[in-house]
């Protein structure tokens, strides 16, 4: 169903699209395909409701996300529950994803608070000169399937604790998690229109979104290039843009780092949601004299992970969330076999009783090297390659040697050396001995083709507010 001004409606066309469980291969629910007219539709209400929202103290948008929050924890299970069925990632990983979307919910109520101008000194005596803060305007978000409540939380909550009203289209593999958070909006009376939901082909609401110059701003969570479109797209009305791209995350772990603690951070980096983030490890480097052990011991972790539907309390790694994702996943294997990988464990389809979906066994790959594909390409998918160096220098230059700039990973005990990498990392998030360095106080974006813009933390808000200066002649 899509979400109008604050009313659930079928589409105009009344068309529908069938939502798949990736686990059984079975439709679970039938929702409405909008198109380009009630996306149209959708901003016009928006645009309307701006004008009163915008005006809304900070503590009323703030009390509205704290009761949309509060909403969302009496509904965590039926919010896991959802995100796992219709997109296949663990139970216990679709619990942790609701609480950190609610998280966001609960940071950006106190946040919307912490708006603050400034004042300036002047160079003339008789003037003064301020710097207001004031919502942008007309949102639209469009988000991905992998962390499909989190993601709209994490921009739908600053934007409306800043003024802003939002249009949002989720991915079209996972529009059930969008309709339930958006239950918790009607259910929290949030004023109509502040949040819309349209839902459909993304060639018919992507160019409005992008498009229609009542939009100011476009937030954006998916591949690179699709957001290199969507910046192009969105040039000739000059909107504001933040883009949460691909990545291609380097782990590091040098010759003085706790072997076992790298290889537990590593099975979590690399495997978390069957691999499928854009901030999973995608290259491990490990030092030459230590590649042997680490391998060794990250194959027999791996190989240990239970597969299987997410529902079952005990899986911890469901299935790729689609064909084209699978194929990608075999393709990169086999092309590393091409080119003398060597395959420590996994490697192949995973078939049992009950399941129909795309599930690919949780794989290392010995002696990886740089004439593979998995070497510069994002796999997205649960492949884990070894490659090896043998000073600081060369394991710098490989881990910087790509477009991407996310996240990456380092296993040091030594700290000068700790310093130095972080230093010269150009990634936008670091984790040095952490495999989890994600949190709802932290900035959350990349460096270079990896996207633009932060999320979570105090940068998150100011994404969605223009800054106004003025400047008084006390005449
Ligand atoms: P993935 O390959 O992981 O699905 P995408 O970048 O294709 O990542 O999708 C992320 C989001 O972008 C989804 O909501 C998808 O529908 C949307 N999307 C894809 N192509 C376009 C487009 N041309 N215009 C607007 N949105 C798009």
């Amino acid at each position: 169903m899509l979400y109008i001004n604050g009313e659930w409606r079928k589409a105009n066309s009344g068309k529908t699209f069938d939502v798949v469980n990736p686990a059984t291969g079975k439709v679970i629910a039938t929702v409405a395909s909008g198109g380009q007219a009630e996306t149209k539709e959708a901003i016009e209400c928006a645009h309307q409701a701006f004008s009163t929202w915008k005006k809304a103290t900070a503590a009323e948008r703030g009390a509205y996300l704290n009761k949309i929050a509060a909403i969302m924890k009496e509904k965590e299970e039926e919010l896991a529950y959802t995100i796992t069925t219709e997109m296949g990632k663990p139970l216990s990983e679709a619990k942790r994803e609701v609480k950190s979307a609610t998280a966001y919910v609960e940071w950006f109520a106190e946040e919307a608070k912490r708006v603050y101008g400034e004042t300036l000194p002047a160079s003339h005596p008789n003037k003064q000169l301020m710097v207001l803060k004031q919502p942008i305007g007309v949102t639209a978000a469009i988000t991905p399937w992998n962390f499909p409540l989190s993601m709209i939380t994490r921009k739908i909550a600053p934007a409306i604790a800043a003024g802003c009203t939002v249009v949002i289209k989720p991915a079209p593999a996972t529009p059930l998690s969008a309709m339930k958070i958006f239950e918790c909006f009607h259910e929290a009376s949030l004023p109509k229109g502040v949040a819309n939901l349209v839902m459909g082909p993304a060639e018919e609401i992507g160019p409005e979104l992008t498009k229609n110059p009542l939009v100011k701003k476009l937030t954006f969570t998916g591949s690179t290039a699709v957001g290199k479109k969507l910046i192009r797209d969105s040039a000739d009305t000059v909107k504001k843009v933040s883009m949460e791209l691909g990545g291609h995350a380097p782990f590091i772990v040098f010759e003085d780092a706790d072997i076992d603690a790298a290889v537990t951070g590593a099975t979590g980096t690399k495997f978390v949601n069957a691999g499928q983030t854009c901030i999973c490890t995608n290259r491990i480097y490990v030092a030459e004299n230590i590649a042997e052990e680490f391998g060794r011991k990250l194959a027999e972790r791996v190989s240990a992970l239970k597969i299987g539907n997410g529902l079952d309390e005990t899986t911890e790694i469901g299935p790729l969330i689609n064909k084209q994702g699978f194929e990608k996943v075999q393709d990169q294997v086999a092309d590393a076999l091409a080119h003398k990988g060597e395959i420590l464990c996994g490697g192949k389809p995973y078939h049992a009783e009950g399941l129909d979906g795309y599930f690919y066994e949780p794989t290392v790959i010995n002696f990886a090297n740089d004439d593979m594909k998995i070497a510069t390409e994002e796999t997205f998918g649960p492949v884990a390659p070894i490659f090896t160096f043998k000073s600081e220098e060369e394991v710098i230059q490989k881990a910087n040697d790509t477009p991407y700039g996310l996240a990456a990973y380092f296993y040091t005990k030594d700290l000068s050396r700790g310093l130095r990498i972080m230093n010269e990392l150009e990634y936008g998030i670091v984790g040095i001995n952490d495999p989890a360095p994600v949190t709802v106080q932290g900035p959350f974006g990349g460096f270079k083709e990896s996207g633009n813009g932060r999320e979570g933390g105090k940068s998150g808000i100011l994404e969605y507010l223009e800054e106004k200066y003025v400047s008084i002649n006390l005449i």
